[in-house]
């Protein structure tokens, strides 16, 4: 059995999660349940960081206790990992000791390892990147009556000024490491998804890794952080810690055995993360890996894209926050998913909008596999009494299996499997779909109505076994996007629900293994339509 760990990037808690944190989720949440299903012993992680500076300023804001603000804010994003049926396995809050443990048991091990240095430094510092910029990073600042005022600006947070900062902090050597990080994503082992952030990185690292800080004076980081070991002065940059969170979480630093499993005994790690954070995750994280000696054999990095709403960026002052919540009181969880995964393609940036939204859900959803399985389903109770019907010939020899139909379920189910082992989620439901548009153009040709009014009864069999076992193969590839639906069609069809953990996945997959004589249960709109 293979192990896979998978990760979630933390999100700061300074603010409701919105769109572009549900699509992670979700990303991860598929990823992770099609891991599962296969049978490879999986581990999803998901956090929170709770450590940034940023979460003290806007606890500030409210006039909140930081600690209860930050525990009020993470609870926020727990109910949304509910409200979307996200399976994670563990939730790490950096605010914990056993955090806290691990990241001071971490950071004395860099030290140990010749890699961490004091010295004073002047910068500009972003809060919302929470980084020190360099000139280069920036673009350039506001003009104001023809004269530029400030510095340049960060191009993601072009409306917060930059703080000059100067203080001594301890410094990671970052580029005694700058050979090895370039020899080990060009070979592979640190895999970049998609290739265009590879190169991305590539080119950074190019262009020189420099030294970077990894702690602040305890005033500027106003108390709030992981103390530096022996040195009460400073806290931790909030990106040193909150990468080891990766870690801490399973336990590192207090000998634990998951630790051990899904860590230094483990060749599938997948951590799912926004482009923007890329150079923390290709070139900080395994640098800080390398200098503790647990670089793991092999490392995958998935960057998705960002969504906009309208079009336009999503931004508080521009008013078009999104909260993922809205849309799933509106259309339910599995509708919210499915565009998530669907319309948003898994690495590059997407668009949120109400009209493309309902667009979505009517044409996949209610007309596309809603309508299929309620179709067939009242041609089997109308025809066969309510039961799977009896068929003289071998199952593996149907026409929606294979050829000579060229979208029939092998290919669509091979392109599938292929689509996700390299992350195009989007990809995936596109051959779902192709499929089910198939086997409504069999029925089409087919007309089992006209088969029944000729009395043709053993063809009409045949015809229906192969359209419920049409369906009772979209549930399990439907099942890592909407596992909800999954599970009702399975109901309906009358056969066992999935439980992902325990899922004989080369046998359920096998074509025919529905039995004849199945009692069909009650059938019910999966997806009614929205009318406007
Ligand atoms: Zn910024």
């Amino acid at each position: 059995m293979s192990k896979f760990y998978i990760t979630n990037a933390i999100p700061y808690v300074n603010a409701k999660p919105h769109i572009g944190h549900a699509l992670e989720f979700c990303q991860s949440d598929a990823i992770a349940r099609y891991h599962r299903l296969i049978g490879d012993d999986t581990m999803f992680m998901m956090g929170a960081d709770e450590n940034s500076l940023k979460n003290v300023q806007a606890a500030e804001k409210a006039g909140e206790k930081t600690t209860d603000f930050v525990s009020k804010l993470t609870q926020i994003f727990l109910d949304l990992n509910k409200e979307l049926n996200i399976s994670n396995d563990e939730f790490i809050k950096t605010s914990t000791l056993e955090h806290f443990k691990g990241a001071e048991k971490f950071w004395g091990d860099c030290d140990k390892n010749g890699d961490i240095y004091k010295k004073s430094y002047q910068g500009l510092y972003c809060v919302g990147c929470e980084e020190f910029k360099r000139e280069s990073d920036l673009i350039l600042g506001e003009i104001r009556e023809g004269e530029k005022v400030g510095y340049g600006c960060c191009p993601e947070h072009p409306n917060s000024e930059l703080q000059l900062i100067e203080e001594e902090n301890y410094f990671f050597k970052l580029s005694r490491y700058q050979k090895d990080l370039e020899k080990l994503i060009k070979s592979g082992r640190i895999k970049i998804v998609p290739e265009s952030r590879k190169n991305e990185v590539l080119s950074f690292i190019k262009m020189g890794l420099e030294d970077f800080s990894i702690s602040r004076s305890v005033e500027r980081a106003k108390g709030w952080g992981v103390p530096v070991p022996g040195d009460d002065s400073q806290v931790m940059y909030v990106w040193f810690d909150a990468l080891v969170n990766y870690i801490t979480g399973l336990g590192y630093g207090e000998d634990s055995e998951f630790f051990k499993k899904f860590w230094l005994e483990n060749k599938n790690i997948l951590h799912v993360i926004g482009k923007g954070i890329i150079k923390f995750h290709a070139i900080y994280w395994p640098a800080m890996l390398m200098s503790v000696g647990i670089m793991p054999e092999n490392l995958e990095i998935l960057a998705h894209g960002y969504i906009t709403v309208n079009g336009q960026k999503i931004s508080k002052s521009l008013g078009n926050v999104i909260d993922p919540i809205e849309i799933i009181n509106k259309y339910g969880t599995d509708a919210t998913r499915y565009y998530l995964l669907r319309a948003i393609p898994t690495t590059g940036d997407g668009d949120f909008s109400f009209p493309h939204f309902e667009e979505i859900y009517n044409a996949d959803l209610a007309n596309g596999i809603g309508n299929l399985v309620s179709r067939v389903l009242a041609m089997s109770n109308k025809y066969f009494g309510g039961k799977v019907s009896k068929i003289q010939n071998d199952p593996s020899s149907h026409p929606l299996k294979g050829a000579p139909s060229l979208n029939a379920w092998k290919e669509s189910c091979d392109e599938m499997k292929k689509s996700f082992e390299l992350y195009k989620l989007n990809d995936a439901l596109f051959f779902i779909n192709q499929f089910i548009q198939s086997v409504n153009i069999y029925i089409d040709n087919r007309k089992p109505w006209v088969l029944a009014k000729e009395g043709k009864v053993e063809e009409m069999a045949w015809v229906l076994y192969g359209l419920l076992e049409s369906i009772r193969q979209l549930s399990w590839m439907i099942y890592p996007f909407i596992p909800e639906t999954a599970n009702k069609i399975r109901e309906q069809l009358g056969v066992e629900k999935i439980d992902e953990n325990n899922f004989d996945f080369y046998n359920e997959i096998k074509w025919g293994g529905l039995k004849t004589g199945t009692k069909i249960g009650k059938i019910e709109a999966l997806f009614p339509r929205i009318e406007n």
